[in-house]
């Protein structure tokens, strides 16, 4: 109580108000069971006052985060990082990343000096402009379910009029999306970072001319326009992070995969940024061991199940580079609710033959649509209805359980589970 009143003091009235009663929904919505409440807290307070973000964000040091995938392990990544800096650091960790959340986050921390933000991309415009950003980090640009090649085009052309008139901004962007890069480019600093660029298919095009790109491992060019991968500063080199000094670091994360490892890269730069040195955190990023239950480990039955969330074909292709070796059997589970996107089809779009020979189990509500899919890579699959059927299956062949699932899927089991951290 004391902290919200030290806070309201510092805001104009109408604001005040609007957190006072967003504020509350936020605690109802917390009581009536859905969730943290901090998007229905956010909406109700947006409606109220539409510039509340612009004012709760004044005089702190904003960072941004944004792209298809990565955004929530990346946010707490670069939140950890900043640790060294002390005191509060603002974030909206449980990954509710429009407007609303973003307000909810910065009115639960009034002290904080620092806010890290994920932000859905589609609102990067709009959050760079109320919020004047220190930094914006720029990871990827894939399709979701939903979305449309075009559509992609279109929300890159809009960030990179953002970032071109985004004043006193520093872009970290990863220079190995072609789109990504393009976008970034208008902004007056940018810091390039070798972050990957695993999902392809959606850049084979020059972003600047439309040109088919050249590309030779992680470089890309266009022969029509001049266009090409910017020089890196920061990039990955197996387990090792190169800084711009060129000096090479073990990264020892207890954060298993290469997307992962690249997302830290990022973080590292953000440090940077803001004074912070490489070594001091580092010491922080390995200490991060889950992000909301992306990368959690927990026992059932005897048997160790770790859940990865995966919401789309490149999302899917990252986490099957994640999954742990036989004998361990590997669970897929897909639904097609609302937030899933209703279309199974990109399912066709990832390439699953890797998981031949495995012992595989394919759960959730379109597991009849994923057992066509793997049977046309001639992966042999058993179907079950729920997680502890498939703990039963994999109880006797291994300790452990890897389990993989798309949003809702993820939700169901993570609520199974006991709604794991
Ligand atoms: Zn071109």
């Amino acid at each position: 109580m004391d902290e919200n009143t030290r806070h309201h003091s510092k805001l104009p009235m109408r604001a005040r108000v609007a957190t006072t009663v967003g504020g509350a929904a936020a605690t109802v919505s917390r009581l009536a069971g859905k969730g943290d409440g901090s998007v229905i807290g956010g909406v109700i307070s947006l409606r109220l006052a539409p510039d509340l973000l612009s004012l709760l964000a004044a005089g702190r040091q904003v960072v941004l985060v944004t792209g298809t995938n990565g955004k929530t392990t990346t946010t707490k990544l670069i939140t950890a990082a900043l640790a060294p800096l002390g005191g509060e650091i603002a974030s909206n960790v449980y990954g509710a990343n429009m407007e609303a959340g973003l307000t909810s986050a910065l009115t639960h921390a009034p002290d904080a000096r620092v806010a890290v933000l994920e932000t859905d991309e589609k609102y990067i415009p709009a959050v760079v402009r109320a919020t004047r950003p220190k930094v914006v980090v720029l990871l990827n640009l894939s399709r979701d379910q939903m979305d449309r090649a075009a559509e992609i085009w279109l929300l890159a052309r809009r960030w990179r009029e953002a970032l071109g008139n985004a004043q006193d901004c520093r872009v970290v962007a990863n220079a190995d999306d072609p789109l990504v890069a393009w976008a970034a480019s208008s902004a007056r600093q940018v810091t390039w970072v070798a972050a990957g660029q695993r999902w392809r298919e959606d850049s084979w095009c020059c972003p600047n001319c439309g040109a088919h790109l050249q590309r030779e491992g992680d470089d890309w060019s266009c022969r029509e326009c001049g266009g090409r991968r910017p020089p890196v500063s920061w990039m990955l080199y197996e387990d090792e992070v190169i800084d711009p000094t060129g000096r090479a670091t073990k990264l020892d994360l207890a954060l298993p995969g290469r997307a992962n490892r690249s997302n830290a890269v990022i973080a590292l730069a953000v440090a940077e940024a803001f004074g912070v040195h490489t070594g001091q955190a580092l010491r922080e990023l390995r200490k991060v061991t889950s992000v909301a239950g992306r990368y959690t480990q927990v026992s059932r039955r005897g048997v160790d199940v770790r859940l990865l969330l995966a919401k789309n074909p490149a999302g899917w292709l990252e986490a099957l580079d994640v999954i742990a070796p036989p004998p361990a059997p590997v669970l897929l589970s897909v639904n097609a609710q609302g937030p899933d996107g209703r279309d199974t089809s990109w399912l066709w779009d990832v390439d699953f033959r890797r998981l031949r020979g495995r012992n595989v189990l394919v759960g959730g509500e379109r597991r009849l649509d994923l057992a066509v899919r793997l049977e046309a890579d001639e992966v042999a699959l058993k179907l079950v209805n729920d997680i502890d059927e498939a703990v039963d299956a994999a109880r006797g062949v291994a300790s452990n359980l890897e389990v993989l699932a798309n949003y809702t899927a993820f939700q169901q089991y993570r609520v199974a589970l006991g709604r794991v951290q």
